[in-house]
């Protein structure tokens, strides 16, 4: 089976087969040692990353990652500004709302760029502690532009935080310029590995300072920050997800890095959109550079239902993923990551060629 959608990826035999190293208590010292060696690589995945950040893992989705990012460095009595165009950017604000903190959405149409001014505009009030965005909106594919963004958050003193669940490892983050206080993924998406491992990478002086905004005992990464610079983690470890990421790192490393991914994923995802427009499915978003390279979304193909173009396709051994929200029935996405070949995305071609005609 061919996973198209966003996470689970379909896994190399490299990542499957690590998953069966010998049994491991997370007590251990040796699991210890390999918590601290994957903490290690994940901070030199961006190296400018590595002086000011450290990387804290949970057992958790990406979801538990997102919120535990804006549980610990939200305090109680912050005040944040989410900028949202998207499932993702609409559910920090649930998250904020679950804690109790205060806060303000500055919200854009789902196919529209996040709307920079009016955060701006926000952010001059000086109402606000933090500033939350979503990297890549997987909702649609739209890689957002978060340099304006850190730039404005920089200039009014405003730290941002970044869901970049879906976009890390697969695209440029920018450590240095971007203003990030932290951001949170996942080890199932760009990463390449298997679910049950998230993580946050945070600004080492925020987190090693203890203070922290969680109101949950789970999900407070001071906590886990303390305990992991000793390799140990207050709860259970998916220990065999450790094993796949610890294999995936080194799988990103001999591939050169997110760069050399990122170029590979762009390469499958023109495949997919060239091969789709020729069969006139066109995309969601009419200015095809806002995509990442990750993720494209299309309207559904004219007498074509998304359940029927996804069984047949299931059929055929591949994954689709449906449209989230108000795009459900509307439209189907196709993601690139994992191990997806030129040769997969032409036989998927072929499939839809045939579903549509
Ligand atoms: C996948 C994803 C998440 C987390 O989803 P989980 O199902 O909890 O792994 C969060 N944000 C974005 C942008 C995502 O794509």
């Amino acid at each position: 089976m061919k996973l198209l959608n966003p996470g689970p990826v379909t896994l190399t035999a490299r990542v499957r087969n690590a998953m069966l190293r010998e049994d491991a208590c997370h007590r251990e010292k040796d699991f210890a040692e390999l918590t601290r060696r994957v903490i290690e690589r994940l901070a030199r995945v961006y190296p400018e990353a590595e002086r000011a950040y450290t990387p804290v893992l949970l057992t958790g989705s990406g979801t538990a990652a997102v919120e535990a990012m804006i549980g610990t460095f939200v305090p109680k009595n912050g005040n944040a500004l989410v900028v949202a165009n998207g499932v993702y950017g609409e559910r920090a604000a649930a998250m904020l709302d679950a804690q109790g903190k205060r806060h303000a959405i500055v919200r854009a149409d789902w196919i529209s760029p996040m709307d920079v001014r009016e955060a701006a505009r926000q952010l001059d009030s000086g109402a606000f502690t933090h500033c939350i965005a979503v990297h890549h909106e997987t909702t649609t594919g739209r890689l957002n532009d978060i340099a304006p963004l850190g730039e404005a958050c920089a200039k009014r003193g405003v730290p941002l935080l970044l869901d970049a669940v879906s976009s890390f490892g697969g695209e440029e983050i920018r450590f240095d310029t971007w203003n990030l206080l932290a951001c949170a993924a996942t080890a199932n998406k760009c990463l390449h590995g298997v679910p049950g491992i998230a993580f946050v990478v945070g600004k080492t002086e925020a987190l090693a300072s203890g203070a922290s905004g969680a109101t949950s005992v789970y999900l407070d990464l001071a906590r886990y920050f303390k305990e992991q610079r000793t390799g140990f983690s207050p709860f259970t470890q998916a220990v065999q997800s450790m094993f796949a990421l610890d294999e995936a790192l080194d799988e990103l490393a001999d591939e050169g890095g997110f760069r050399a991914r990122r170029e590979r994923y762009a390469a499958r995802t023109k495949q997919v959109m060239e091969g789709l427009r020729a069969l006139g499915i066109a995309p969601l978003l009419d200015d095809a550079r806002a995509y990442s390279s990750i993720l494209t979304s299309y309207r559904m193909p004219k007498h074509v239902s998304y359940e029927r173009l996804h069984d047949e396709l299931k059929r055929a051994g591949f994954v689709i993923y449906a449209g989230q929200g108000k795009f459900a029935g509307e439209i189907f996405r196709i993601a690139v990551m994992g191990d997806v070949s030129s040769d997969d995305i032409e036989r998927l071609l072929g499939e839809i060629r045939r579903i549509v005609a």
